[in-house]
């Protein structure tokens, strides 16, 4: 499967316009943002790669990626009677931070960073591999979730669509929910930069307290009261009762002082040290 570009001139006025701003809304809010862009060529296969490429005078570069949504004609033919083709973005770097021309120059030579794309270029095989190679390396890695990979790192062959409490998973939320609770688990108390060090600084995955049952269509996150830090232990646990996953508080009581397992031989001295310990530390 091919890939296609498509190139952006912020500063030319045309009839249509890629409206950046209302994208990146979008993909913040929904992990997608439906467009419907000029193009005078289609990859033949829904799925193929898209890249967005910043043209004109002043900043030039890799801006974002998304995925070929729909295709009705074959490779290299015009996509559609009016020539435009459907495309999920999802991921759109900010203005700015785009991977700069002069790295696509080096590292992806085979392409003619040069001519303009506007209306879509179509990219051999190999050189759709090196742009993907240049993506992984430079896309900001996502803190919420380091599992869950970065758009166009891995081909839409490579991946499921998983649904997901996008509250889990919105990066502002995130941060605000951690800087007010810190980044310990309300569990169990693990801390990743406890552990791992500076590879776990600020890193936890938060969880949805309020239930499905309770929210209706106007629902409002409070990042502060609504979300809680938890580990991905944790976590799991927590959502092993549905559909009401178990409370923090309730996951505290369910916390075993000793750590054998029921069917296993644990020689009594270990079992009884593991209960002092624990009446020591006050858990239980
Ligand atoms: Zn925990
Ligand atoms: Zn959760």
């Amino acid at each position: 499967m091919t890939a296609i570009m498509l190139g952006w001139d912020p500063d030319r006025r045309e009839e249509w316009q890629f409206a950046y701003a209302s994208a990146a809304d979008a993909i913040r809010a929904d992990g997608v943002a439906s467009v419907s862009w000029p193009a005078s060529v289609s990859p033949g296969a829904a799925g193929a790669d898209v890249w967005i490429v910043l043209q004109g005078g002043h900043e030039r570069g890799l801006l974002g990626h998304g995925t070929v949504a729909d295709v009705r004609g074959p490779a290299g033919q015009s996509p559609d009677d009016d020539g435009s083709l459907p495309v999920d973005l999802d991921l759109l770097l900010p203005r700015g931070e785009h991977i700069p021309e002069s790295v696509l120059l080096d590292r992806v030579p085979g392409i003619e960073w040069g001519a303009d794309p506007t209306s879509g270029t179509l990219l051999a095989p190999e050189d759709a591999l090196l742009l993907r190679a240049v993506w992984a390396e430079h896309a900001p890695s996502s803190a919420v979730d380091p599992v869950t990979p970065i758009p166009g790192t891995l081909p839409m062959s490579a991946l499921t669509r998983v649904v997901v409490n996008r509250y889990e998973r919105d990066p502002d939320a995130v941060r605000l929910c951690l800087a007010h609770h810190g980044t310990s688990c309300a569990v169990c108390g693990f801390n990743f930069e406890e552990t791992f060090g500076a590879a776990g600084r600020e890193y936890m995955q938060v969880h949805h307290i309020v239930p499905g049952s309770r929210m209706d269509a106007d629902y409002v996150l409070d990042p502060l009261t609504d979300l809680v830090p938890l580990c991905p232990n944790c976590h799991a646990m927590t959502h092993r009762r549905t559909p009401e996953p178990y409370s923090s508080a309730e996951l505290r009581r369910l916390i075993r002082p000793t750590t054998h397992l029921e069917g296993t031989l644990v020689d009594p001295a270990e079992l009884c040290a593991q209960e002092d310990a624990a009446r020591i530390l006050g858990a239980g």
